[in-house]
């Protein structure tokens, strides 16, 4: 089975999160576990920590259920050095709080080579800092999340993703999220369900699918192959409701997060239950949602 949330404000402490998934009826989430706009956080409340783990426990939340989501500020395929440094210096940071807290995944943007590497050159330096960041810390995944490719941002192809991996020295503890306004945006036909699975088997085959740690489900407000990143709320963009579905619902999925980050919080409920009815076994759960029970 697969888990289905958002992403979910950390505000007031991270123990904060977990009622908030729960509210919205979410059994997956994602967190910033610090302010993802600065450099600097102090470190995680030991009484936030236990609070989170607590809170954890007592909803079910396992450690394959949560991805936090690392600072917008880490570039770790930077072409300076001094900045290479202060972000990989960042990104084990991230993976430190995902280990006190006892959550083994953590997402990430892979970086951008600023027009001054190549990208080969800085898809490199963006896997030597997840060797780096593995080498320092004990158990959490690196989960290289796929981009829109807007400006100089690596990362928006399978062959890329998969560059990257080929040059992580432990396999066991790297992944990807694919997030399906990315995937879009930088070129992917995923708005019918015959694109989806022609998707899913580009990804089965460049990169594989035991490197598939979690999903980012997103309609977009951008155009394909625009490599803009706008999200929006499922069924309201260009990609639309049945790829979606058909892209979530693939039977090669498994025991992933799938995040909303759509761009109405109070429409989450909603789309998690319409998610929710996609992975259910019994098919045509869209149309069978939308029909009226049938009189008795
Ligand atoms: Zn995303
Ligand atoms: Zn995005």
């Amino acid at each position: 089975m697969n888990y289905t949330g958002a992403h979910v404000s950390a505000a007031g402490g991270v123990a904060n999160t977990i009622g908030r998934a729960v509210e919205i009826g979410a059994n997956a989430f994602a967190l910033f576990t610090k302010n993802q706009r600065q450099w600097h956080a102090k470190p995680l409340d030991p009484a936030q920590i236990e609070a989170f783990k607590e809170a954890c426990d007592q909803h079910g939340f396992g450690p394959r259920q949560i991805l936090p989501h690392a600072s917008y500020l880490i570039n770790l395929g930077h072409p300076d050095s001094a900045a290479l440094e202060k972000s990989r210096a960042a990104f084990i940071d991230e993976l430190e709080r995902a280990e006190q807290l006892g959550i083994h995944l953590v997402n990430f943007h892979p970086g951008s080579h600023l027009r001054r590497l190549s990208p080969s050159q800085s898809l490199t330096l963006i896997a030597e800092s997840i060797n780096q960041a593995l080498e320092r810390t004990a158990f959490t995944t690196a989960v290289i999340e796929n981009t829109a490719g807007q400006g100089s941002n690596l990362g928006y192809s399978f062959e890329q993703l998969a560059e990257i991996i080929d040059q992580v020295e432990n396999k066991e503890r790297v992944g990807v999220c694919i997030d399906t306004c990315h995937a879009f945006a930088a070129g992917y036909e995923l708005t019918s369900t015959a694109g989806a699975a022609r998707v899913w088997d580009d990804f089965e085959r460049i990169v594989g699918m035991e490197f598939l740690k979690a999903l980012h489900v997103n309609d977009a407000k951008s155009a394909l192959g625009s490599r803009v990143d706008r999200h929006d709320s499922l069924g309201d963009g260009n990609i639309g409701l049945e790829g979606i579905g058909a892209f979530i619902s693939d039977t090669r999925l498994d025991q992933l997060p799938m995040i909303l980050e759509t761009v109405e919080p109070a429409r989450w409920p909603e789309e998690i239950s319409w998610m929710n009815a996609q992975l259910t076994p019994s098919a045509d759960a869209w149309s069978s949602q939308k029909r009226p029970l049938p009189s008795p």
